[in-house]
């Protein structure tokens, strides 16, 4: 089923991430992870894609398999950064005889040490997002950033990079992690000011190790909020009061985005079926209201 028909249901949806292994050896594991998290069966589940195309393989296995074992529509990540027009082509063949219906088309990020060329066919996810629609009928999704991607000079070009991105014929972004979501609700309202129209999906992290603090503002630059920084130094060295405080925090985000009027969210649930379970538990009820 196409994400895009999902969204457009007129219901509060909740949204699964995993992310495929690097080495073979590790795949059964991961598989069993995200196995578990689709018994759960939430509205859709997102594979990712490792740096510069490292995981295609895995991505679409374990999409697939989501898909086929649990019958909950996946989303399989795509990045165009170090490839050529004649790999993603490849990528989407494989794609579409896996059955996949939705692809998030990103640019993705050089890998470390990589030292081939960088931008061969593509610059920008807009450019795969427009060879993703010429290819094939999959739903197209991207990404989009509250905080401003890194590599925009500004606020306003930023939201010019997702005009092009959604003139494209990306139907739908999902966001970049955010802690604070007043940073959401400006986003959105910039967005629409502009002129950008398409479902946009919050991505939310539970946070449940210390160390994931560190790597999320690393990764994605994002601000952290007093409130979760003390959350992080009253309980970041205990395990489990960490874990429970961290999805009650992203509870009780996931909460105050739907009663300002957001139906759809994403959880990157990292490969942790406690941390989805613990979320889904949370909203049980609210997810029906
Ligand atoms: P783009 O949309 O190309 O944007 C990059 C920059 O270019 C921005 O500054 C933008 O404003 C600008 N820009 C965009 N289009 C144009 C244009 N046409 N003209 C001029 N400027 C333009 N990475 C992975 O490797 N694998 C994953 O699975 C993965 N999943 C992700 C999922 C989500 C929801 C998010 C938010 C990010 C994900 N990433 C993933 C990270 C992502 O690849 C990086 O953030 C990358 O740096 C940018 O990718 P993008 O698709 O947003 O790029």
């Amino acid at each position: 089923m196409k994400i895009i028909d999902i969204i457009n249901q007129d219901r509060p949806t909740l949204s699964f991430e995993v992310f495929p292994p690097k080495k073979d050896t590790d795949f059964a594991d991961v598989e069993a992870a995200a196995c578990s998290i689709a018994a759960y069966k939430p509205d859709y589940m997102s594979v990712t894609y490792g740096a510069g195309g490292s995981t295609k393989g895995h991505t679409i296995r374990l999409a697939k398999e989501i898909q086929e074992k649990y019958n909950v529509p996946t989303i399989a990540h795509l990045t165009c950064v170090c490839a050529d027009k004649e790999t993603i082509r490849k990528a989407l063949t494989e794609m579409k005889d896996a059955g996949i219906e939705n692809i998030l088309a990103l640019r993705g990020d050089v890998p470390k040490n990589y030292e081939g060329e960088v931008f061969t066919d593509f610059v920008h996810a807009s450019e795969l997002v427009r060879l993703i629609k010429e290819t094939g009928d999959f739903c197209v999704g991207g990404a989009c950033y509250p905080e401003v991607h890194p590599d925009s000079a500004n606020k306003k070009a930023d939201i010019e990079g997702l005009k092009k991105k959604v003139e494209a014929g990306c139907e739908y972004l999902t966001t970049q992690m955010f802690f604070d979501n007043t940073i959401f609700f400006n986003f959105m309202y910039r967005l629409r000011t502009a002129g950008v129209m398409v479902p946009v999906i919050p991505g939310i992290m539970p946070i449940t190790k210390r160390v994931q603090v560190k790597n999320a503002v690393k990764l994605s630059g994002c601000n952290v909020p007093e409130r979760f920084k003390s959350i992080v130094d009253a309980f970041g060295d205990t395990e489990a009061a960490m874990r429970q405080a961290g999805i009650a925090y992203a509870t009780d985000q996931i909460i105050d985005l739907m009663a300002n009027g957001v139906k759809h969210v994403h959880v990157y649930s990292m490969n942790k079926p406690d941390v989805a379970y613990g979320i889904q538990k949370n909203l049980s009820e609210i997810l029906k209201a």
